[in-house]
């Protein structure tokens, strides 16, 4: 095996342990997990693997295939105090998370496109989470291993993200996606049968990134809350669209707009679980539309960028697209036929050139396994 090799060129012996995740893409519910609501992500065949050997001398070393000109090197007091900075902080993020008190030589590669809105950081922690709960029999659960590495991206990395990209990455089942209930944090797995009816998810990255520029995702969560708070409910879960419009005069017009986009996508979640279940892929294409003007109209967390991805493949044939993740750039998605693939891609390459916009980057995966032990 290719990471093997790998690992015994850096490091001079063979690891104990090899261990991959993949990286996600979210097929609807955005934006809601902070409201309680239900999030739907599949597992793509990009993975991330982890190839792990225990040192007795306290040191820790680490040598991603991504950054082959630097071998990090750290130790385990170190760790304690939440030292590292750049990329190896999610791999120690994992170690400090798992309270581990051993040294390590540590070998990653990673082929989920990083920064893609894939999810690049999810599959990192939880290849090396996999492994490391193997190497010293930790026993914790898929559960456990969400929360733990999730608690590494939010404390030691920093990154306040939510516990949905650790728990696909887990958890999933090719085949199926994960309906996960950010409210009690149960799962189901829901059939995906893309494949089966011609049909092929792609994903373009338009590489646009206009996020940090205004704090947008702050002042979301925050008008999502102080809704719920005049609404006497714990989180927009709790609402459904008839009691909110009815209480329309409580909120100022930027919160009821908020609230709306919320409790609009937790129904078309919903909604879009029955459609897979009945392979009803015409209505589920229709849900991503509406679930994309929503984000675009209501929540106004849409760029040019995205617009143009879900107008142009919905021009030339797609059954439906949206923007996926946080917004103000990243990553769109749209569901279309097998035979259509070639004129979609060629169709935006072309309209972003028009637009003079970076080239996007054209990705397609159907529902995948989630983390396992490969060695
Ligand atoms: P995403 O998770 O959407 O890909 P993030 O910004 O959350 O984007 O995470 C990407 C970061 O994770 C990279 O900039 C890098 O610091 C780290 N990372 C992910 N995979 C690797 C890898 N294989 N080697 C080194 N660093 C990685
Ligand atoms: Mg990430």
């Amino acid at each position: 095996m290719e990471i093997v090799q790998a690992f015994e060129t850096s490091f001079g012996a063979k690891p104990e342990v090899v261990a991959q995740a993949p990286g996600r893409v979210n097929l609807i519910g955005e934006h809601i997990d902070y409201s309680q609501g239900f999030v739907l992500p599949f597992a793509i065949d990009a993975v991330t693997r982890s190839a792990i050997r225990k040192r007795d001398d306290g040191q820790i070393r680490i040598v991603s295939a991504q950054h082959p000109e630097a071998m990090i090197r750290s130790s385990i007091s170190e760790l304690r105090e939440k030292g590292g900075t750049g990329w190896s902080r999610y791999i120690l993020g994992v170690l400090w998370a798992l309270e581990i008190e051993n040294g390590l030589d540590i070998y990653v590669d990673g082929r989920v496109p990083l920064g893609a809105g894939l999810s690049s950081s999810a599959a990192l922690e939880c290849s090396v989470a996999t492994a490391i709960n193997h190497l010293f029999e930790l026993g914790k659960s898929l559960t456990q291993l969400a929360q733990l590495t999730q608690r590494a991206e939010n404390q030691y990395v920093g990154v306040p993200c939510g516990i949905m990209d650790q728990s696909v990455s887990l958890m999933a089942k090719g085949g199926y996606a994960l309906l996960l209930d950010c409210r009690d944090l149960s799962t189901q797995h829901i059939p995906v049968d893309f494949a089966g009816a011609g049909l092929r998810l792609l994903i373009v990255d338009t590489r646009a990134d206009h996020a940090l520029i205004d704090g947008g995702y702050a002042e979301r969560r925050a008008s999502c809350e102080s809704a719920a708070a005049k609404l006497g409910v714990v989180s927009m879960r709790d609402l459904d669209m008839q009691h909110l419009e009815s209480q329309k005069d409580k909120l100022t017009a930027v919160e009821f707009q908020r609230a709306r986009h919320a409790v609009s996508e937790i129904a078309r979640v919903l909604n879009a679980v029955e459609r897979l279940r009945t392979k009803q892929f015409v209505e589920f294409g229709e849900l991503l539309n509406q679930s994309h003007i929503s984000l675009r109209d209501d929540y106004k967390v849409s760029c040019p960028e995205l617009d143009l991805v879900v107008d142009t493949a919905n021009a030339n044939g797609a059954l439906g697209a949206r923007m996926v993740g946080g917004g103000f750039g990243g990553s769109a998605i749209a569901l279309i036929k097998d035979e259509d693939a070639g004129k979609i891609s060629l169709a935006i390459e072309k309209a972003f050139a028009e637009a003079g916009y970076q080239a996007p980057r054209f990705f397609d995966s159907l529902p995948s396994d989630g983390a396992k032990l490969i060695s």
